[in-house]
């Protein structure tokens, strides 16, 4: 039976790659609907290729679509609007498959419907489970929903460990079945090599150009900091149900293994692949089936030489922010994503320097109360309150 999809960010990297996916399986899946925040020109391409029957935009947008469409003489498909319409179409008895892929905390309440509907859900949108980790985890547990990761480590990872591991109920922060620990590989982004005056001086538009990867500016940002790498080791603590010292970051610049996951006997199990999210993504539509992409199978004698470095926390404190976050709990892992979004923001509108970013998010950190996060709206108003706090570290 075709699969009915709701793409959340689809005019964004992960939600262009996922089109490509969809449009090389019209057999199997459907797109039913679509949000996009901006680029409305780049929306009417997708209801020309795609026609969806729903799309979500922001208010502000929907007449200027309207008139976009109108001009181009496509079938105008139902406009729903803001957060609403983005909880609509993540939850709605059509859908099947959910990719979230908006970027940052705005994914939060959509993503949320989509697991508490039942969803397949696809996550990208790696914000929403550092901010409501235990509340999505258990959401899914209740309503059934099967939250697949479509980051590349965390996929990588799933595809490492046994079938059932994410069914498992947690074992208070224990690894189960035999995994002794997680290994999460991280590029080192583009900065690696630089010393600590040159990484005072870089740009947004270096920090925007990843080695390895294409994707949006916040995350190649957060690649560059490794709050990326940050956020992903919450987010694997997270999905796998384990204490954070039980993942281990391991820098490999060529970003061929994906991850890794070691067992009480010795073994090593690692997902290699070319770095394409369509591998992913696919992965996380059709598992535990496969699906074709056209990413080329990897050419090993290409790729003789694997490097694995330890990461350098001295010029990149981001990693142990998060890893203190996550280690404190409650609201305070909101208040990191809360506080990186603000000072990201800032550095690519060039009002902040690169080296500025984790001053922020520590100064937000530490300036701020954490609570339990036992409920949405607390962790609502932590975000809030954070990014209130953040902003005032950003006048020197
Ligand atoms: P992107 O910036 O390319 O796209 C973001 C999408 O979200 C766009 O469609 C945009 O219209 C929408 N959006 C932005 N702000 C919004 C708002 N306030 N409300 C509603 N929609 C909004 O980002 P991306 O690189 O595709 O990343 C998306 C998510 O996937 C992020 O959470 C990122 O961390 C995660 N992710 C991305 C990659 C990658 O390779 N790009 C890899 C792993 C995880
Ligand atoms: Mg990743």
């Amino acid at each position: 039976m075709i699969q009915t999809v709701s793409i959340l960010g689809v005019t964004g990297s992960i939600g262009q790659s996922t089109l490509k996916i969809l449009q090389q399986h019209p057999d199997q899946y459907q797109l039913y609907a679509a949000s996009a925040y901006s680029r409305m020109a780049e929306l009417v391409d997708v209801i020309r290729n795609f026609s969806p029957k729903v799309v979500v935009v922001p208010q502000h947008q929907a007449d200027h679509l309207q008139s976009l469409l109108k001009q181009s003489g496509l079938a105008v498909p139902e406009i729903l609007t803001d957060e609403a319409g983005l909880i609509a179409i993540s939850s709605a008895n059509e859908v099947d498959v959910v990719m979230a892929a908006i970027v940052g905390a705005a994914g939060l309440l959509p993503t949320l419907a989509a697991v508490k509907a039942g969803k397949r859900v696809l996550l990208a949108n790696k914000e929403s489970l550092v901010m409501s980790g235990d509340i999505m985890m258990q959401a899914a547990r209740d309503s059934g929903a099967l939250l697949l990761p479509v980051d590349s480590e965390h996929n990588a990872i799933f595809q490492c460990l046994p079938q059932d591991y994410l069914s498992l109920e947690p074992s208070q922060g224990q690894p189960q079945k035999g995994v002794s620990q997680i290994l999460l590989t991280a590029s080192g982004g583009p900065f690696r090599q630089f010393n600590a005056s040159e990484l005072a001086k870089v740009t947004p538009e270096q920090a925007c150009k990843h080695p390895n990867w294409s994707m949006g500016q916040k995350i190649s940002v957060d690649s560059a900091t490794l709050m990326n790498k940050g956020l992903e080791l919450i987010e694997a603590c997270h999905l796998f149900g384990l204490a954070e010292h039980f993942v281990t970051v391991v820098v490999h610049p060529q970003s061929i293994i994906h991850s890794m996951v070691q067992y009480v006997d010795g073994s090593t199990l690692a997902q290699l692949g070319n770095p394409d999210m369509c591998t992913p993504i696919a992965h996380a539509l059709a598992w535990p089936t496969r699906l074709s992409t056209h990413v080329p199978a990897l050419d090993v004698f290409a790729h003789a030489q694997l490097d694995f470095e330890q990461p350098d926390t001295e010029k990149f404190p981001c990693l142990n922010l998060a890893r203190q976050a996550f280690r404190v709990g409650g609201t305070m892992p909101t208040i990191l994503n809360a506080a990186n979004e603000i000072a990201v923001e800032a550095f690519l509108k060039r009002q902040i320097g690169f080296t500025q970013i984790p001053q922020v998010v520590d100064a937000t950190m530490q300036a701020s109360l954490h609570s339990s996060a036992d409920t949405l709206e607390q962790i609502l108003q932590a975000d809030h309150d954070a990014r209130v706090v953040a902003r005032q570290y950003l006048v020197n």
